[in-house]
């Protein structure tokens, strides 16, 4: 166990190290390889060290370099150093953190992190923490929480009962609400298409003068951080709104929320703490190893009552198990990395690498308009969306620069415009990454625009 443990830390130290050398995107030599791993199941055993080798060997090299400085898709976070090494001694511990007794540990950095968190994002100090795997699940559990609470008010107990003949429950969300709370609308029976969707302004927020007539059954849906442009909706008055009509607000915060967290910026998180439940990821702006996300709860009560099992084996209902507020049962203590990057950083780290990857965030925009390209959003936090001409110019770029490899950029339509989409999340990001990158674009999109 000793030597293989080892032999896996130094692949993995060799291939962080690696990485800045690397193309980040993957090149097709290490994409035509993944074919050796294709080998039919073999009847007899593989030694550990050939399979760490093999995955190593094969794997490495078809990995996109998400945890280097110059990857801009999607919203990606690196890892940091404490994450990760946590990540690897919580790996060899395997404790399953679904109740106390199961882990202690898991249990006890679990209650610790859900004070932290709490008091680092300025939400109330009672609010209960459910640990998932993503904004997802972080959305799915906080809107099974407003469900429940919602038909519990009116005398329909959903959980046990389900909802064939509840009574109905309004679902509002703006234009721009992301897909993934959809999907949990989906899941939860509440429906996709089922909600009212209310217009939103030029940056995507939300606009709180067109929301409609709010019956008491209703849950909102608002917005911490855009996924294009990383609007924030106005949450102030939309939850005075809600609140007044005895409605239930859910944030969609993914990755914007950590905002609040860095003075500079938590203006922009103004009003979100008055809402009912919050979705967070860990594995974006925080920086922790796929996969975290965190649900948070005003009220433990909804959320605990959506989740909690019982039975003989379980020992006692009243103990005190995070099981009773997640989806899953059996779980990793996944709450450790979280708990590592708060501890690594502090308060000033925290704000330090939120103030950092927006100011780096502003300096792309700031070179790509100055080369005479448009930035179509306000640079409010961390993503930047940049046009390169017609759409088609746009395209090409975007494709270019993938293949190019300095660094990696996705694409999005913005209100019907295209744009190449940039969100620098990670820690591992220096002013150099940002000089590289936007030489990168710069000079493949003046190449384009000359053809
Ligand atoms: C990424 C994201 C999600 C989904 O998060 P996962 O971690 O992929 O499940 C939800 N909402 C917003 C705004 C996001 O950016």
């Amino acid at each position: 166990m000793n030597d293989l443990l080892r032999a896996a830390a130094e692949r993995a130290s060799r291939y962080l190290e690696e990485l800045d050398a690397r193309c980040v995107s993957v090149s097709p030599e290490s994409l035509a390889r993944l074919t050796e791993l294709d080998v039919p199941l073999p009847d007899t055993p593989t030694a550990p060290a050939d399979v760490i080798r093999m995955l190593d060997d094969v794997g490495s090299g078809a990995t996109v370099a998400t945890a280097g400085g110059r990857y801009f898709g999607f919203v990606t976070g690196g890892v940091l150093p404490a994450t990760l090494a946590a990540n690897w001694l919580a790996g060899a511990w395997d404790q399953n953190a679904a109740s106390a007794v199961m882990s202690p540990i898991g249990f006890a950095i679990e209650e610790i992190t859900q004070g932290w968190l709490v008091d680092v994002l300025s939400l109330p100090g009672e609010a209960n923490v459910a640990f998932v795997t993503g904004a997802t699940m972080a959305n799915f559990s906080g809107l099974a929480a407003a469900r429940h609470a919602i038909l519990q008010k009116r005398g329909w107990d959903v959980g046990a009962q389900g909802l064939f003949d509840a009574p109905p429950v309004t679902v509002v969300v703006g234009e721009e609400v992301h897909v993934s709370l959809l999907k949990a609308l989906g899941l939860l029976g509440l429906g996709r298409e089922r909600v009212v969707r209310v217009p939103v302004d030029e940056q995507g927020r939300m606009r709180a003068d067109e929301l409609p007539q709010l019956p008491a059954s209703t849950i909102v849906c608002i917005q911490a951080g855009n996924v294009n442009t990383g609007a924030f909706d106005p949450a102030e008055e939309i939850c005075a709104r809600a609140h007044e009509a005895g409605a239930w607000v859910h944030v969609d915060g993914a990755f914007g929320l950590w905002a609040a967290a860095a003075p500079e910026r938590s203006h922009l998180a103004r009003g979100f703490a008055n809402a009912d439940s919050w979705a967070l990821d860990g594995h974006k702006w925080l920086n922790v190893p796929y996969d975290s996300g965190i649900a948070i709860c005003r009220d433990a009560e909804p959320l605990r009552a959506a989740m909690t099992v019982s039975a003989p084996y379980l020992v006692r209902n009243t103990e005190p198990a995070p099981r009773h507020n997640t989806p899953e049962m059996s779980r990793r203590a996944r709450s450790v990395e979280i708990w590592a990057a708060l501890l690594s950083l502090g308060r000033s780290g925290l704000a330090e690498l939120i103030e950092r990857t927006c100011r780096h965030a502003a300096r792309f925009a700031k070179g790509l308009t100055e080369a005479g390209y448009e930035v179509l959003n306000e640079v409010v936090i961390n993503q930047v969306l940049v046009s390169f001409g017609d759409a088609e110019t746009t395209h090409r770029v975007i494709t270019r620069l993938q293949q190019d490899g300095t660094c990696w950029c996705g694409g999005t339509i913005w209100q019907g415009h295209v744009a190449m989409r940039i969100s620098v999340s990670s820690w591992a990001t220096t002013d150099a990454d940002v000089d590289r990158s936007l030489a990168a674009m710069l000079r493949i999109a003046a190449e384009e625009n000359a053809r």
